[in-house]
């Protein structure tokens, strides 16, 4: 861990003296609703959550197997890609408004351009994290030294932003999710805790704000509690957040406020299993769309991507969680299998997966970032990975309509267009 991570100083937002007393000198207090200034029906934020980077360094049921050791009904709000005054402000004003602390992952080349939005999120009580230098959407395929000096420059941006550099948390997303052990290691070994999240809104998608408060809202409802990830560079964000904040509220679940442990905030008491989503979550939609450390897949054909084995959903219908983990071979994590999948065991049932263009989906194929900050023109073209063979769409077609798809609890539709059949169907 950096010096100036060691040395960050997490500020106190309120009830000083209680803090002097209790001997944390700095740790930010939950502002909970009953105390926030000009508004009775505030959502609030419950409690501080103080994690150990080091303990914990990979977060977020989407790709990894821990999570933030939320209860029942506790959900932590983050944004990524800012700031981008236009918005991003928007966005502070509403959580001041309900006096909700999130964390947000800031762009460093956003830092540069906006600094004085950088020290409002911090300012305002929220956790300040990055989310690398220009957000390329190729971590898991570019040179690790270029990995790292994404990682590092961003990191320095957002710092000479906010001026004093022990404001800035050891958090950081890899942009697009695109993980490789490789950059998680080089995160780890610097004391920075790597977080993907439990469940997307698709914020970056073209659809409208109410379409993603009703996915923020259904992904938060199938899994009970989680991380929600959110884009401050969005209007349709702006526009679904009052709805979420509302939704929230009306449905009794509790804001929590991560931040970082240091020397003078210890972190919050945890058992090893509240790490852990219970029960553990069934396979969905949203998350065979991203890269995941390998657990409990099955390679069916190196042309193909991997999907989750018969034998996986069948366990979690049934509540079982390892009954099927014999048959499954495991790649190391450092293999990066992301990049270049292995055959393994031919698969003689499988699910419907996902079509190559589904992972075509980029964050900032319409956002703002593209506008604002000007990507380098070497960008590396989604093209270079691996792509399965397509099924023409016609003969999807009809595959669907003999056999409709169902969804999982937590998942959302996805164009049928983006669904390859396998050689079994779900019925
Ligand atoms: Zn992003």
């Amino acid at each position: 861990m950096s010096d100036a991570f060691r040395g960050r100083t997490l500020r106190t937002i309120a009830l000083p003296i209680l803090a002097a007393i209790a001997g944390f000198s700095a740790l930010p207090s939950a502002a909970n609703a009953a105390s926030c200034a000009g508004n009775p029906n505030a959502l609030g934020t419950s409690r501080v959550l103080v994690v150990d980077p080091t303990e914990h360094p990979l977060i977020g049921t989407m790709q990894y197997p821990e999570t933030l050791p939320l209860r029942d009904r506790e959900v932590v709000l983050t944004f990524d890609d800012g700031p981008l005054p236009a918005h991003s402000n928007k966005i502070l004003d509403m959580l001041a408004g309900d006096c909700v602390k999130a964390t947000f992952f800031l762009v460093g080349r956003m830092a540069r351009q906006f600094p004085a939005g950088v020290r409002r999120v911090y300012d305002e009580g929220h956790t300040v994290a990055t989310h690398s230098e220009t957000h390329p959407l190729n971590f898991d395929r570019m040179p690790a030294e270029r990995a790292e000096h994404e990682i590092d420059t961003g990191i320095a941006s957002v710092k000479s932003a906010l001026r004093d550099p022990s404001h800035l948390s050891p958090f950081f997303r890899i942009p697009g999710l695109r993980r490789i052990g490789n950059v998680e290691d080089y995160l780890t070994s610097k004391g920075i805790m790597t977080w993907s999240a439990d469940f997307p809104a698709d914020d970056w998608l073209k659809i409208s704000g109410q379409q993603v408060a009703k996915l923020a809202i259904s992904r938060l409802e199938a899994k009970g509690k989680g991380v929600l990830l959110l884009h401050d560079i969005q209007a349709r964000t702006v526009e679904a957040l009052p709805i979420i904040l509302s939704e929230l509220k009306a449905r009794g679940y509790r804001v929590v406020h991560v931040v970082a442990a240091d020397a003078k905030n210890p972190k919050t008491p945890t058992e090893p299993s509240q790490w852990r989503l219970h029960p553990p979550s069934a396979p969905t939609v949203a998350r065979t769309r991203w890269p995941a450390v390998p657990s409990h897949f099955v390679y069916a054909h190196k042309s193909q991507v991997a999907y989750p084995a018969l034998a996986q959903l069948v366990a979690h219908q049934n509540g079982a969680s390892k009954s099927y983990a014999k048959s499954v071979e495991l790649l190391p994590r450092a293999n990066g299998w992301s990049v270049r999948p292995v055959m393994t065991t031919p698969a003689t049932a499988s699910l419907p997966i996902p079509g190559a263009n589904i992972f075509d989906v980029a964050e900032q194929t319409t956002g703002s970032v593209r506008r604002h900050a000007r990507r380098p023109s070497a960008a590396a073209p989604h093209s270079a990975r691996p792509r399965p063979a397509r099924t023409e769409p016609s003969q999807a077609a009809a595959s669907s309509a003999r056999s409709p798809l169902q969804l999982l609890p937590g998942s959302a539709p996805i164009n049928e267009a983006g669904f390859r059949q396998g050689s079994l169907q779900l019925r």
